[in-house]
């Protein structure tokens, strides 16, 4: 299906105007942009995708499948923004436009279905992650969690990936609203979906660090998946109630600081919302997610200022760390992820060449986009072997699923790990 535009005065482009305006095209974002990196096509390039949507927001361009294609080979890494030497926001505009073209092409049936149901009813998913798990059990009850197993559900791209076990009960549902004493305050913590319904353990580590810390752990019950996946896809409608529950558990929750270990979603929190909120006009939401931003932390982040008890366990280990694109640039935390890991007994660091590098994950985009993250990630699997680190710590889901698929695909020894999994480990901590 194609359409000719007519101008689009009060479509979702039509607020991103001021960025379209702003680039002057002088292609500075090629020496960025992961993806240009691998096919070496104009069109897969920031400015490319910046003079699209100025042309479909004049009327000049036609809503289409070419147009899908330029604007869905993002990964929405932040690189060309943090370059860009006129300072477009690129995301804005790519956010935008594929908002445009969700409202005049719709999007696929896959998509719909997975992601409005991420959106309103995520009270099933503690029944698909059920019966998910026990299926996906069946066949592969005898392989260890990194053996590099695949899961054998014919929907776009999942079948060729490698993909840790679901759990068998969500993370939430095992977990009261507040765990620990907290004689150094209370923090909320926003679990988001990977660690909730795929990777539990990574879940009670963040708990179990910050109440060995010191920290009581509030745990809204009314938050879910962080809308992320959904205004990368275009559907910002869709996730608009769910961004305003989360905003509203997480204000209600009465700590002083939110908690991410995700970058997607600590990102979301404190740099997405508000804006979203403002560009379809709810000043009252604006407000409140522009509030409740001020008090989002990453994991490392919060736990290198407030400082950690001396964890007694030796690792004996070389690391190496993968700056998450959300993390590194989405949320300026470079340095403090390595000074937590530098300060565990027992680590040797070994920093890895473009660190900062993106990964190819994107959330969605390694599954609707395989073949191109796979190339991405090659880059960064060499940059990890060449380090000679036996682990790669990150502080991202979406980075540690998609570093593990490339290292098992390798065949390398090597896997990812997050951060609260290794504080874990150095406390002591069972989870
Ligand atoms: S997005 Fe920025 S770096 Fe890229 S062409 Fe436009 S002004 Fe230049
Ligand atoms: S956000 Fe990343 S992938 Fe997208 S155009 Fe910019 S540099 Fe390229």
């Amino acid at each position: 299906m194609s359409e000719r535009t007519a101008p689009l005065a009060a479509g979702p482009l039509a607020a991103a105007q001021q960025e379209i305006l702003k680039c002057p095209r002088c292609g500075q974002c090629r020496a960025y942009c992961p993806v240009f990196g691998e096919l070496r096509d104009e069109s897969s390039v920031a400015r490319a995708r910046i003079a699209l949507a100025k042309a479909l927001l004049e009327g000049r361009a036609t809503a289409d499948a070419d147009a899908r294609r330029c604007l869905s080979e993002c990964t929405l890494c932040l690189a060309c923004t943090a370059n860009c030497p006129s300072g477009v926001a690129v995301e804005q505009v790519v956010l935008a436009a594929r908002a445009e073209l969700a409202q005049r092409l719709g999007v696929g049936t896959v998509e719909r279905v997975v992601l409005g149901l991420l959106a309103k009813r995520d009270d099933l998913l503690p029944l698909l992650t059920f019966l998910g798990s026990s299926l996906q059990r069946l066949p592969f009850a005898k392989l260890p969690d990194d053996s590099g197993l695949r899961l054998r559900f014919p929907l776009g791209g999942l079948e060729r990936r490698v993909l840790p076990a679901l759990a068998r009960r969500p993370f939430l549902a095992g977990s009261g609203p507040v765990v620990g004493q907290g004689e150094r305050g209370t923090v909320a913590y926003f679990v988001g979906c990977f660690d909730n319904y795929v990777d539990v353990k990574t879940g009670r580590a963040v708990v179990g660090v910050l109440t060995h810390n010191g920290f009581a752990v509030a745990l809204p019950q009314d938050q879910g998946c962080c809308g992320m996946p959904l205004l990368a896809n275009g559907l910002r409608d869709t996730a608009l109630p769910r961004l305003r529950r989360n905003v509203d558990a997480l204000l209600g929750a009465g700590a002083g600081t939110m908690i991410a270990a995700c970058a997607s979603c600590g990102s979301a929190l404190r740099h997405l919302y508000a804006p979203t909120f403002t560009a379809v006009g709810d000043g009252e939401y604006a407000e409140k997610a522009a509030r409740l931003a001020e008090h989002v932390r990453d994991l490392a982040e919060f736990l290198a200022e407030a400082g950690i008890r001396r964890p007694e366990r030796e690792l004996g280990l070389r690391l190496t760390f993968h700056d998450p694109c959300h993390l590194v640039r989405g949320q300026g935390v470079k340095a403090q992820p390595r000074e937590l890991l530098r300060s565990l007994p027992g680590v040797e660091f070994s920093e890895m060449a473009e660190s900062d590098r993106c990964c190819g994950g994107a959330g969605t985009f390694s599954f609707s986009h395989y073949e191109l993250a796979r190339r991405i990630n090659d880059r960064k699997v060499d940059n990890i072997e060449a380090t000679g680190a036996a682990v790669v710590a990150t502080e991202c889901p979406g980075c540690k699923l998609q570093l593990n698929d490339g290292l098992v695909r390798r065949g390398l020894p090597q896997r990812a790990r997050q951060v609260a999994e290794l504080l874990a480990a150095a406390h002591g901590i069972d989870v």
